[in-house]
């Protein structure tokens, strides 16, 4: 990560926030409120094209949004804000940010928490986001009528690749899915930025290939860690464990 962003960087992430942001917005706003019938009756095919240019401004929407997480934790200088706060309220928060989305694929989501973890010390808008991109992926990579599950650990010494970080106590957070899995050969270069995996399952899926990148950024910064478990065809489970301090 580059410590110091420079003038050209601060206006290059301000310029595409808000820039591009602002009639994007538009687009979309005014594409639902035709939709929504609001200023007259639609035949089929104004519908049909409406909702082409919908769809293709939340694609852009969620692209940009990515690009804009990753440009603040590549170049801006954003801090871990700690604070106290109850890991199952982010976890909830997550869930909702993506229930639509299961719901329309018919995909049961199960959160089983370890009784032990009330609150935690950590950034709690960045360990949603965190748990929103490992969401959104394991309902987006799950056929319908398939499951996602997020279990939380409570770990009392350290998991042996955080061995020498010198914290005591940690969170382990997993989240699993019966979707289409990840082979051996991409399970690392995943959490690369802009890496998707070349297959052609995969290519039927809108993405950026930024979210774990991100992911993985958002998790150092709490000197955690990530990884991922998975069989191709069978489903994938993802790990991530930050430390608890005191
Ligand atoms: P995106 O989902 O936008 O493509 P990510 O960085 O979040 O970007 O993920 C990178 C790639 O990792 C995805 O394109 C996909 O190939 C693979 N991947 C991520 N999560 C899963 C999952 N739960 N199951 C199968 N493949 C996944």
């Amino acid at each position: 990560m580059t410590p110091a962003h420079t003038k050209y960087e601060d206006k290059l992430i301000s310029t595409i926030s808000h820039k591009l942001r602002t009639p994007l917005n538009s687009i979309l706003g005014f594409s639902e409120l035709l939709l929504d019938q609001a200023f007259g009756h639609l035949n089929e095919k104004q519908r049909h094209y409406l909702n082409n240019i919908n769809k293709s401004g939340e694609a852009l929407l969620a692209l940009l949004n990515d690009l804009i997480d990753l440009m603040n934790v590549k170049w801006g200088d954003i801090q871990v804000q700690y604070s106290a706060f109850p890991l199952n309220n982010a976890i909830g928060n997550a869930v909702q940010s993506i229930q639509q989305f299961a719901d329309l694929k018919n995909i049961s989501l199960e959160i089983q928490s370890d009784p032990r973890i009330e609150t935690i010390k950590a950034d709690e808008p960045k360990i949603e986001k965190i748990l929103h991109y490992l969401l959104s992926n394991a309902v987006k990579f799950t056929p319908s009528g398939g499951q996602v599950k997020i279990t939380t650990k409570y770990l009392d010494r350290p998991p042996s690749r955080l061995s020498s970080s010198g914290f005591q106590n940690f969170v382990e957070v997993s989240v699993t899915d019966t979707g289409i899995g990840i082979q051996p050969n991409d399970q690392e270069k995943i959490f690369s930025e802009f890496y998707q995996v070349n297959s052609t399952q995969s290519q039927e899926f809108e993405g950026t290939g930024l979210g774990l990148s991100v992911a993985r950024d958002l998790i150092t910064m709490h000197h955690g860690d990530i990884w991922v478990e998975s069989e191709e065809g069978k489903g994938s489970r993802f790990i991530f464990t930050i430390p608890l301090p005191d």
